[in-house]
């Protein structure tokens, strides 16, 4: 997918973030492979990625205080369900640094 513009650092951290939570899950719940995703984990990424990408509003708030809530609904779901689950498992494995506004 094509977006060509500069991304900020501020972005590029996030989609870092995004990364690997996306990955946590997917290894957890779908069984995947160190460094692989399912297609539908990595269809969510891509998803994700763009709509970090597009996101007007600088800084970004909390995603939960957003006025825009650019995701749609289907992806809005899976989305909370990833962050619930890695956001736990990043949790006991003490990545507190990785917990971030992200969480819807
Ligand atoms: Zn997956």
């Amino acid at each position: 997918m094509a977006y060509s513009k500069e991304k900020t650092a501020e972005q590029e951290k996030d989609i870092r973030v995004l990364n690997t939570f996306i990955r946590t899950y997917c290894r957890g719940k779908h069984g995947s492979r160190k460094g692989e995703l399912c297609e539908e984990c990595s269809s969510l990424l891509d998803y994700a990625r763009q709509r970090r990408a597009k996101c007007p509003l600088d800084p970004k708030p909390d995603c939960k205080h957003c006025p825009i809530h650019c995701y749609a609904k289907a992806q809005r779901a899976k989305i909370r369900e990833v962050m619930a689950y890695s956001g736990r498992r990043l949790l006991l494995r003490g990545r507190l640094d990785l917990l971030w506004h992200y969480f819807f």
